[in-house]
């Protein structure tokens, strides 16, 4: 038999081919065991779960820097990192991801999450914001919209906090009537200081209409009723008020007292406070009940009654230092000449009870705050001093 050389053109190509996708296949395989199971990468994962984290980190730059394609090896890294708060480290790891151009969606906004945690965690809060910004639509959009409210929350962003509550409550379960009220009224609140009455009542009309329950909304707009000399709807107001929120009537009895004198409708605020005080026994109503001339509970008749009256009776309920050195404050004694010293000392010891206290942190303050500047907890302060609760 010839041979033909014909042959030579066919099988020539064809064993070249065949020699080439033999290497090719010998290189993958090869890459993939070493990708499969990086020597590196394991002794990492042995030192982190001896809880070494120094070696195991060495171990996994090495493992990275041999094989950069890994992104699950640059999460690792760039979250124990973080945990580490080795933060520019983290970020270091995170951008470098960021900035692979082969990287699926899913992992993309995995990344996006990543370093926006990398910069909340290291308080760079102007970075953390754009990072978070950017997760909006992602999978990561609920948890980054209630990172950015706690952000502008913390800066008194009051806008901004408003416009990302108002997203939270269209889209979530939960609901932020209540938070986005207390938004409008810190804005109101920054009108009323720069002078500007009218937008604050608007906000505030807002405010009322989104939580129509929630006392703060009633209460400021009350107060800026009695700043604009308008007590009677000032008391309107705070006695409709007094009908959805009794519990919180110590943080306005001062304010329906100023009211009722200026709109001269003393004798329904008596009325209003005695059945308040008869239910739910407080000093700040007390002061106010005494501030109208009156006692908690109805006095004989043809008898005037006396603040002396009003904290005696207060008394007789509950042992109050602070009511008991206010009853001190109006008595004469056999050594009056040492009355002010004695006052002072009692004065000084009664001030801490005057305090309110937040239920969440334990943050005290003489101020009632809506926000605690501690915790930054809504409406974690309960309605009544220190020495009642
Ligand atoms: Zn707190």
């Amino acid at each position: 038999m010839d041979f033909d050389p014909s042959w030579l053109l066919i099988s020539l190509p064809v064993a070249f081919v065949l020699g080439w996708l033999a290497s090719r296949f010998d290189i993958r395989q090869l890459k993939l065991e070493n990708r499969q199971a990086p020597k590196a990468y394991f002794r990492g994962l042995n030192f982190l779960l001896n809880e070494q984290q120094d070696q195991a980190i060495d171990a996994f730059i090495e493992a990275v820097q041999n094989d950069p394609d890994t992104q699950e090896l640059h999460f690792a890294l760039g979250n124990l990192f973080r945990r580490r708060g080795e933060y520019q480290r983290a970020v270091r790891v995170h951008e470098h991801l960021l900035g692979r151009g082969d990287l699926s969606r899913s992992d993309r906004e995995r990344a996006q999450h990543a370093l926006a945690q990398d910069f909340l965690r290291a308080g760079l809060l102007d970075r953390a914001e754009a990072a978070l910004q950017k997760l909006e639509g992602t999978r990561y959009e609920n948890e980054a919209r209630l990172s950015l409210l706690a952000i502008y929350e913390r800066s008194r962003e009051w806008a901004q906090a408003a416009a990302v509550a108002q997203k939270l409550d269209e889209s979530d379960q939960a609901s932020y009537s209540t938070r986005r009220a207390h938004h409008l009224c810190e804005q109101a609140t920054e009108r009323v200081a720069a002078g500007e009455l009218s937008g604050a009542a608007k906000l505030l009309a807002q405010a009322v209409e989104l939580a129509p329950q929630a006392p703060r909304p009633a209460i400021d707009t009350a107060m800026l009723q009695l700043r604009n000399n308008e007590a009677a709807a000032a008391f309107d107001t705070l006695v409709a008020l007094s009908e959805t929120a009794p519990l919180a009537l110590p943080l306005y009895a001062a304010a329906l007292q100023q009211a009722a004198v200026a709109a001269h409708r003393e004798g329904e605020a008596l009325a209003l406070l005695q059945r308040r005080y008869v239910e739910s026994p407080s000093i700040d109503v007390l002061e106010a009940l005494i501030a109208l001339g009156g006692t908690p509970t109805a006095t004989e008749q043809n008898q005037a009654p006396t603040p002396r009256d009003g904290y005696i009776a207060h008394l007789a309920q509950q042992p109050s230092l602070v009511a008991a050195s206010r009853w001190l404050a109006g008595e004469k004694f056999e050594h009056e000449q040492f009355h002010p010293q004695v006052q002072r000392a009692l004065d000084q010891a009664t001030r801490p009870l005057m305090r309110y206290r937040c239920a969440a942190c334990g943050f005290e303050a003489h101020q009632y705050f809506w926000h605690c500047p501690g915790c930054q907890a809504w409406d974690s302060y309960p309605p009544r001093r220190v020495e009642e609760l």
